[in-house]
């Protein structure tokens, strides 16, 4: 445990985190909280992370003078950046703690390397990957079309990089495969089984140093064009057995893999009838997660205070949901008329509706499919905050 207050060479406990995002933002002001001071690395001169940072070391990722000062200033560093190169967190990691470590995010920027750990771990966690197979060579490729015909329909998605559906092609045919992997510039690929979903739902655990466990509730998630547009987080939002059997697989699967911080494992519900027995794992983020923002508003601890907490040592609190919550992610697309014109949402309107909760993130410039801030609506049941979700939806258009 660090103490919050000047040591002895007048320099304040200080957590660290790569990445200057809202993701970092929202850490930022939890570390605050605890009178943390913060250091954040990101190179962008107006990031929303950076603005509310005490110290910005505004550099690359990877540049050696920055990533020193990062581990002079900083007592423990973490990542709201999934794609930081593993190379810094092992070099962070000679001189501080860093969670979560570089093993585990170099695992989950690898859908490869992701779902061979999901299979290697299904005994325990009760839950198999969708079908898929590997592709990185033309032979690999050809074993796919001779062998795997039940693969398709299916997802061709690159085995890096890839978010918010970038990365990815739909293959109906067998024949449409090569043209599909070429479309991907014949990088490292899965092909993955196209399933019938009837849902998506997404697990935040978080695992301290010591082993020790806590979970929010899963939550319902809703994606369109894929990006997450809504999460539905109240009982009733999914199946209580459903529920249940995704928590429980999100923490075997976070103790698997010797986890610390916080980790969101996402899942498909795939229709009841199929062999997959309802529930598949789809992939993880090595942070705190959209799906899990409603837990800022909605929660006794949120997903960041839980951020905090693992990585400075600090006991976890199990959190404990107070209010039925439903978030609506806010794109920039929200802040342009029909007419193409530059116009702010009239949040007035938005915030004289009850229960409504504003989170904007600061960005200098808004652009279509650029996440600007979300809303979180809280209220005492999933009736009104359901009523209250859609009055929102039609004003914002
Ligand atoms: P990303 O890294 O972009 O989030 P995902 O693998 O989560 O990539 O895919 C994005 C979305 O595409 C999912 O949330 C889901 O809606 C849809 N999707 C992905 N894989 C499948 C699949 N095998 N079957 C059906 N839908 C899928
Ligand atoms: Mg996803």
């Amino acid at each position: 445990i660090f103490p919050s207050s000047t040591d002895a060479a007048g320099q304040r406990a200080t957590l660290g985190v790569l990445g200057g995002g809202q993701l970092g933002r929202m850490f930022v002001h939890a570390a605050q909280r605890l009178g943390y001071f913060t250091a954040v690395l990101e190179p962008d001169p107006q990031s929303p992370a950076g603005l509310v940072s005490h110290h910005h070391i505004q550099t690359g990722y990877d540049d050696p003078a920055g990533l020193a000062q990062l581990a002079q200033l900083c007592q423990a560093i973490t990542t709201e950046f999934e794609n930081v190169p593993a190379q810094t967190l092992h070099t962070l990691a000679q001189t501080r703690p860093v969670a979560p470590g570089a093993a585990v995010v170099g695992i989950a920027q690898n859908r490869i390397e992701e779902k061979a750990r999901f299979t290697a771990c299904a005994d325990v966690s009760g839950v198999s990957c969708a079908p898929y197979a590997v592709i990185e060579t033309p032979a690999q490729l050809q074993t796919v079309l001779d062998e795997r015909a039940e693969l398709l329909p299916g997802i061709l998605k690159t085995a890096r990089m890839g978010y918010d559906g970038k990365g990815q092609v739909r293959v109906q045919t067998a024949g449409a495969l090569a043209a599909a992997w070429a479309e991907l510039g014949h990088t490292a690929c899965v092909l993955e089984k196209m399933l019938p979903l009837t849902a998506e739902c997404s697990v935040l655990v978080a695992r301290g140093w010591d082993g020790q466990v806590v979970s929010f509730a899963p939550q319902r998630n809703v994606h369109v064009g894929g990006i997450l547009a809504v999460t539905h987080a109240y009982e009733g939002a999914l199946p209580p057995a459903l529920a249940d059997r995704a928590r429980e697989a999100a923490v075997a699967i976070a103790r698997h893999l010797d986890y610390v911080g916080v980790l969101c494992v996402e899942f498909f519900v795939v229709d009841d009838g199929s062999e997959y027995g309802g529930l598949v794992v789809n992939e993880m983020a090595p942070r705190p997660h959209n799906s899990g923002h409603y837990t800022l508003d909605a929660c006794d601890a949120s997903q960041f205070d839980l951020q905090v907490h693992a990585m400075a040592g600090l006991p976890l609190p199990q959190p404990r949901q107070h209010s039925p919550a439903i978030m609506l992610n806010l794109l920039g697309d929200v802040w342009f008329a029909a007419d193409g014109q530059l116009r702010e949402p009239d949040w007035s309107a938005v915030l004289r509706l009850p229960g409504t909760h504003l989170h904007l993130y600061g960005k200098v410039e808004a652009r279509a499919g650029r996440k600007m801030g979300h809303l979180t609506i809280t209220g005492p049941d999933a009736a009104s905050v359901t009523t209250v979700a859609r009055r929102v939806a039609e004003m914002l258009g």
